[in-house]
């Protein structure tokens, strides 16, 4: 007997490494008219590296990096992975917090010998920090790190900046070829959706050959980005790799997830997961809808 349409369409995604969960996921995914990439973790490999301290005059290196290793270990963000190895690699002793919380698309805090430390974006955190000397030479820091396309993320005590990190990520080696061949297929260039500053996020999207970047975003900024889209009367399809975006990814007509590093939540909220390391699978697993859709109508 032969297997219907779109059944073998999933079989087939699978062998692609890419889960799809229903045969509606599988015959939508095909109507797809507008693709969006995360950033992090996505388009790039999701293994940042701590490239730069840059500590407020006052305080050492090792004391900035100390402080936000111990916050940052309790998290599951890419970002948080990469200062926790940069002070294990230094020799750096990471210390347990009494407390942890995070916000997602900011960045984390926890109590670190009873003072309130806390590690992540410096729009979100420089806000809430009296002015001064420690202030402007953290502002500083962070947009030269940014200016030259790092992800800045700032250290608080106290809610006062004692130094900021500059982290890289490497982009995916095939993710120039996936964003082309999603232009191929809809007919239309993806967007680039990122909660990193908008420096960082444009150099990437240059590399890739996307234009259209929005950055700054917090999760619900994503949401309401996909939801703009939808209202035009795009279809789209969101990669993410479900750190805050899991509401994008639920929000979506079609939500994608890398696998690799997404929690168990992301894992459940989307449509579909790419298992294996690969960003081509998400146009392969569209075309191939595509032509299930062909021979069901
Ligand atoms: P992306 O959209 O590129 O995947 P996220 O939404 O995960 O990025 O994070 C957005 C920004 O929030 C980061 O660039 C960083 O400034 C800050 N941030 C979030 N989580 C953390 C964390 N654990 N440590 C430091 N910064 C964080
Ligand atoms: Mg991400």
């Amino acid at each position: 007997a032969t297997m219907p349409p779109l059944l073998a369409a999933i079989a087939n995604a699978g062998r692609h490494g890419v889960l799809v969960k229903s045969a509606v996921v599988m015959e939508q995914l095909g109507t797809t008219t507008r693709v969006a990439f995360d950033k992090t973790g996505t388009l790039t490999r999701g293994v940042p590296h701590l490239a730069e301290i840059r500590a407020v005059p006052g305080y050492t290196d090792q004391q900035v990096l100390a402080a936000a290793a111990a916050v940052e270990h309790p998290s599951e963000h890419p970002l948080a992975a990469a200062v926790v190895r940069a002070a294990r690699d230094r020799g750096i002793p990471v210390r347990p917090v009494d407390w942890f919380s995070a916000q997602p698309g900011r960045g984390v805090s926890a109590r670190l010998d009873a003072e309130l430390v806390q590690v992540g974006a410096p729009t979100a955190l420089l806000p809430s920090c009296a002015t001064g000397p420690d202030f402007a030479a953290a502002r500083a820091a962070a947009e030269q790190l940014a200016d030259s396309g790092q992800t800045a993320v700032v250290v608080l005590v106290e809610h006062h900046p004692v130094g900021v990190l500059g982290i890289t990520d490497q982009l995916r080696p095939d993710a120039r070829g996936a964003v082309a061949a999603v232009a191929d297929l809809t007919g239309q260039l993806p967007v680039l959706l990122t909660g990193d500053n908008p420096h960082a996020a444009r150099r990437l999207a240059d590399q890739v050959g996307i234009p259209d970047v929005h950055a700054g975003l917090l999760p619900e900024g994503k949401v309401t980005a996909v939801q703009k889209l939808e209202r035009a009367g795009e279809r789209v399809a969101i990669v993410g790799d479900g750190i805050n975006d899991a509401p994008a990814l639920a929000a979506a007509h079609a939500g994608i997830a890398m696998g690799g590093a997404g929690s168990d939540l992301t894992l459940q909220t989307a449509d579909a997961v790419v298992v294996r390391d690969e960003l081509t699978a998400v146009p392969a697993v569209i075309a191939l809808s595509r032509r299930a859709r062909r021979v069901v109508s």
